[in-house]
């Protein structure tokens, strides 16, 4: 077992994370941010952003067959949501864990649908399932000049 051969073999992956209208109307906006700021991941873009109804269309396109889609896309489109895109070795996965389970009442205390949410077609945020998916979705939701390249002062901090 070589652990810095391990090392060298994590991967830098982007993830589209969503505060969706409900979070906004609610208040969650800055708590959301916060988790994901907090554990230490980077963040690359961030808009508050009215998703028109093709859009919401095109980002939930593998659910399109399902009795739900109509209601999910009313909801999408509903209010402002705020667009968001993070930067970090594992974050799609870990990101998925901060979020928790799609079913609010199925997710962990501590999680942010566990702890802000109690009903799956309110879970007040989305993140990308996949790597490949985060940059599907980066790539939907932000134009080009939206996603800034920096370092932040924190990351000899966060990682040996
Ligand atoms: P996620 O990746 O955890 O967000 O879950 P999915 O990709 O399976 O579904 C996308 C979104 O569709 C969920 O976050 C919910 O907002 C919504 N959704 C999923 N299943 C249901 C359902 O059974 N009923 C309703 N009303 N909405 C659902
Ligand atoms: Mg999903």
């Amino acid at each position: 077992f070589l652990p810095h051969l391990v090392a060298s073999m994590e991967q830098v992956e982007e993830t589209y994370i969503m505060v969706k209208p409900d979070g906004v109307q609610r208040g969650l906006v800055g708590e959301i941010i916060s988790r994901f700021e907090k554990k230490g991941f980077k963040l690359i873009g961030l808009k508050l952003f009215q998703c028109p109804q093709d859009l919401a269309e095109e980002h939930y396109i593998d659910l399109k067959a399902k009795s739900f889609y109509p209601k999910l896309i009313d909801y999408i489109t509903s209010g402002p949501v705020v667009c968001m895109a993070w930067e970090g070795i594992g974050v799609v996965a870990s990101a998925r864990k901060l979020i928790g389970s799609t079913n609010p009442l199925q997710a962990e205390p501590g999680t942010i649908r566990g702890d802000l949410a109690v009903q799956t077609g309110r879970n007040v945020v989305h993140g990308s399932d996949s790597p490949e998916n985060g940059k599907r979705e980066i790539a939907l939701w932000f134009g080009e000049g939206e996603i800034c390249e920096w370092t932040p002062a924190q990351a000899p901090w966060l990682r040996e």
